[in-house]
């Protein structure tokens, strides 16, 4: 009974490498199901180059199982088209180069191009399309706002995005649309409003941190300015996030972003610091002299310093803090 519902055959393709094989299919088959089922990884443009022959005879593949002699040796063989005829190729090296092209791609493994262009037309958290309101992190990443800001709230971020702790850590850029790549539906939507290069992994951009601006490295190098080429504003190397950039000016970025945060804490710190003397010292009375004294502070004086100078005058209490140490006054 299951003889005759099932077709066995014998298949071989030195081209692709196959060992000859035993098959058993259904009957009603054809050799097109046959195909598939021996090739599932292959995609369409080779599937479609590859054709049964049995007994010297290509088959067409709408031919059913059933139609071929049981215990039937097909070959799997790869139609040859094209090239060649100058002289310069072989069948044989095309074929090959073909076979090895197609073959040696796994099924599972992403295109790197298109991970690359993912990269750099969707946002890094939610994998959307980017849609202004964009915004950077320090180390050069690219987000639509609003699902960043929201996974912030909600304490979601991935790992790899943890040292974004706070609207301060993602600064709004600006992205020159491409005219017309959405009625083209082009896969790159942006481009280096100097030079037009597309914002597509190819080349790489920069975002300078206080106008927003994105800018191909290429014109920030061939334009030299210390203001940004479209809005002029003034920015230092600072200000220069490098977008998507490689493995190592990632490491700067982050070296960068904590040498940053060292500073404002220490600036923090010494401010602390010097407030709590004040309260301790002070009552009431003096805290009011304190005020005036602060007020006529020189201008470009730090106020927490300034004030030390009047809140560890007295010496019983008076206590050596980094902030006042190198103050005479302090010291007498
Ligand atoms: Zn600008």
């Amino acid at each position: 009974m299951a003889k005759s519902s099932t077709t066995q055959l014998f298949l071989q393709s030195p081209q692709l490498g196959f060992a000859p094989r035993s098959i058993t299919l259904s009957s009603n088959l054809t050799l097109s199901h046959l195909k598939l089922s021996q090739t599932p990884t292959l995609n369409k443009s080779l599937l479609d180059s590859l054709y049964f022959s049995f007994n010297g005879r290509p088959l067409p593949d709408s031919t059913l199982l059933s139609s071929l002699p049981s215990r039937s040796t097909l070959l799997l063989l790869l139609r040859l088209r094209g090239g060649g005829g100058d002289g310069g190729a072989t069948g044989a090296e095309s074929r090959d180069c073909y076979l090895s092209m197609y073959l040696s791609k796994k099924p599972d493994k992403v295109d790197p191009n298109e991970k690359r262009l993912s990269k750099w037309t969707t946002c890094a958290l939610s994998g959307e399309p980017l849609v202004h309101p964009v915004v950077i992190d320090r180390l050069g990443n690219i987000f639509n706002k609003e699902p960043l800001v929201e996974s912030l709230l909600k304490k979601t971020l991935p790992k790899a995005f943890r040292h974004i702790r706070g609207l301060k850590d993602m600064f709004p850029v600006n992205l020159e649309q491409i005219p017309g790549a959405e009625e083209y539906k082009s896969e790159t939507r942006f481009q280096c409003p100097i030079s037009g290069l597309e914002f597509n992994g190819k080349y790489p951009f920069f975002a300078l941190r206080g106008c927003g601006h994105v800018i191909s490295s290429k014109a920030l190098r061939e334009v030299k300015s210390s203001a940004c080429l479209v809005c002029h504003k003034e920015y230092s190397e600072l200000d220069k996030i490098v977008i998507n950039g490689s493995e190592d000016e990632v490491n700067v970025l982050r070296e960068r972003m904590e040498e940053e945060r060292g500073k404002v804490k220490e600036k923090r710190e010494k401010k602390r610091v010097g407030d709590e003397k004040g309260d301790v010292l002070e009552n009431g009375k003096k805290e009011s002299k304190r005020f005036k004294a602060l007020d006529i502070a020189p201008a470009n004086a730090n106020k927490a310093v300034y004030a030390s100078i009047f809140t560890s005058s007295n010496k019983g209490d008076f206590k050596e803090t980094y902030s006042c140490r190198s103050l005479p006054l302090g010291r007498n």
